[in-house]
């Protein structure tokens, strides 16, 4: 099985969310070996959020089932959206109950290097079309399903109040559009509000 890895690289010069922790990784040498103490935001770089990050009461990263994290996922050419991901985007590739979707749009071309912050993103709208459509998971090419800035948080609520997981920060710059298998397991972190992950796909 070819493994593709669409993870961000961890780092001090990652990008990060304005308002998140910068990465910072200090070795310590002992006469046998090396240990870091790594210091990380739970958004920074490819990271799942869970429940808690938009409700007080809302699942903790650790107790999601990790059945959504493991499976079939679809990723979808969204290359053409200029700015928004409405509903009409989404509705034109006949998203189907239960399944886990990964859009790949113009943020992956942009890169990584340096913050944007007009990334693509989810209209409010469209994130509630997946919700109720009731999809598993929802993965994107960049930090937030939600516009910066915007106080509309429907992106993130309407799909984590259903406890579907939403993937942020993949790098889908060496995919193309079609089924694989997808492998992004969160730490298990105490109540998280998030968790980084490392995430891979296979072509089935
Ligand atoms: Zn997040």
């Amino acid at each position: 099985m070819k493994l593709i890895d669409i993870s961000l690289l961890i780092s001090p010069s990652t990008i990060t969310y304005p308002g998140n922790p910068k990465v910072s990784i200090i070795s310590k040498k002992t006469n046998t070996s090396v240990i870091s103490t790594l210091v990380i935001g739970t958004h920074t770089g490819t990271h799942i959020d869970s429940p808690r990050h938009a409700f007080k009461n809302g699942k903790g990263i650790d107790s999601l089932s990790l059945d959504s994290f493991v499976g079939d996922v679809r990723v979808l050419n969204l290359a053409s959206v200029k700015k928004t991901i409405e509903v009409m985007d989404l509705k034109k590739h006949r998203i189907k109950k239960g399944e886990r979707i990964l859009v790949k749009t113009s943020n992956s071309k942009r890169g990584y290097k340096k913050f944007y912050s007009d990334y693509v993103h989810l209209s409010p709208e469209a994130a509630q079309f997946l919700g109720d459509t009731k999809i598993s998971l929802f993965g994107i090419d960049y930090l937030s399903v939600k516009q910066r800035g915007n106080p509309d948080n429907r992106p993130h609520t309407e799909l984590l109040k259903r406890n579907i997981a939403i993937l942020e920060g993949i790098d889908l710059s060496k995919v193309s559009a079609g089924s694989y298998l997808l492998i992004a397991l969160p730490l298990k972190i105490k109540g998280g509000d998030g968790s980084p992950t490392r995430a891979v796909l296979a072509r089935l």
